[in-house]
């Protein structure tokens, strides 16, 4: 009896020990580190990622970190001591990381900024994000566009708003802008009333839209007293509903005083009413499923020993390095394609934006 019970109990052990790495799934845990949950964007890339690690065997430790520096390394350095494999990240202050991604190098974690470049760090391995320059010319063209300037005379009186300094992007979405912009400065189609221009004078730190807001309204008491603003850069939607607040507060959208042109970033659920209920008037749509979907796979190639595709080798120089990039292409919405390319791609139900 005891033979049989050994027997069987070594049988078993044997079944199991063949057994466990057929059924083994998990490859590893991935930390991902998403800046905030006030906007809904980071609440879906971070859950986007969460599924589809998942689903390719990984074990994803997803963490968002309310805006706040400290809280930020904290949570990144934890993933590091449970011994995340990768580190995908989209920093608060893209300048803040260097030292725990220092610890992250030596104990053989690599690393993937995510949507935000990581500034001053040569242990960046790759960056998976959208064409930044791009969305800021598609802000900018869609500005002009809704100021009509190739048919109307007079000067458009436009203000100018920027992301945060210390987010990489707010500057490539500004010089975008500026690309199409300053042209027309020059040659005074375009005024900045307030004469207030550069992200120096224009940032707004952590994307707050309650500063946006403050600054419209100061803007709006300094300046245009006696004349009307006709447009408004705003880099992202967060921004554009203050900024579109501070405009209804002193009468916009009624009445003698049309809705200035506003534009924005994100397709967030609020700006894409707010552009079909003619308030905002665009917005530009940057599909997180598919940056998720870029990221998951750069980690699978990492995992495999093998090199992530990239697009773009030259353009996102971190003060150290040249980080291999890949690009999505940013798209532009307004109220003539917003249902075709929100709710076609899936990205929205029709009862979403409707409701
Ligand atoms: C992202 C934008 C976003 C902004 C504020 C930027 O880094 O690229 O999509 O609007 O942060 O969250």
């Amino acid at each position: 009896m005891k033979l049989i019970t050994s027997l069987l109990a070594a049988a078993a052990m044997s079944v199991a020990a063949f057994a466990a790495p057929v059924f083994a799934q998990d490859k590893g845990t991935v930390g991902i580190s998403m800046p905030t949950k006030t906007s809904t964007r980071w609440i879906s890339d971070g859950e986007t990622m969460e599924k589809l690690f998942k689903e390719a065997g990984y074990t994803p430790d997803l963490q968002f970190a309310d805006d706040d520096i400290p809280n930020q390394l904290a949570q990144i350095e934890n993933m590091v001591t449970k011994g995340a494999k990768v580190l995908v990240i989209a920093a608060i202050d893209g300048t803040t990381l260097s030292d725990i991604l220092q610890k992250a190098a030596d104990a053989g974690v690599k690393v993937i900024a995510y949507d935000r470049l990581i500034r001053d760090s040569g242990n960046v391995n790759y960056y998976a994000t959208f064409d930044n320059f791009q969305v800021g010319v598609l802000q900018a063209t869609s500005l002009v566009q809704g100021l009509k300037l190739d048919s109307a005379s007079g000067p458009k009186n436009v203000e100018l708003f920027g992301g945060s300094p210390d987010d990489n992007n707010a500057f490539f979405f500004y010089d975008g802008a500026m690309s199409v912009l300053q042209p027309l400065i020059d040659s005074g189609k375009i005024v900045v009333k307030s004469g207030q221009t550069g992200m120096d004078q224009v940032g707004t730190l952590r994307w707050d839209g309650a500063v946006a807001q403050a600054r419209m309204e100061n803007l709006l008491s300094s300046t245009y007293t006696d004349a009307k603003v006709d447009g408004v850069l705003s880099p992202y939607d967060g921004l554009s509903i203050g900024i579109i607040s501070a405009l209804k507060g002193v009468g916009y959208g009624s009445g003698d005083m049309p809705m200035p042109v506003v534009t924005g970033q994100d397709a967030e659920l609020p700006s894409v009413k707010s552009i079909l209920a003619d308030e905002q008037y665009s917005t530009v749509f940057k599909d997180t499923r598919e940056l998720a979907k870029v990221t998951v796979g750069m980690v699978n190639s990492i995992m495999d020993g093998k090199e992530p595709e990239v697009n773009d080798t030259k353009t996102y120089e971190n003060g150290v390095k040249v980080v291999p990039s890949y690009l999505l292409k940013p798209v532009s919405v307004d109220k003539t394609n917003a249902k075709d390319i929100l709710v076609g791609s899936g990205y929205y139900t029709e009862d979403q934006i409707n409701n």
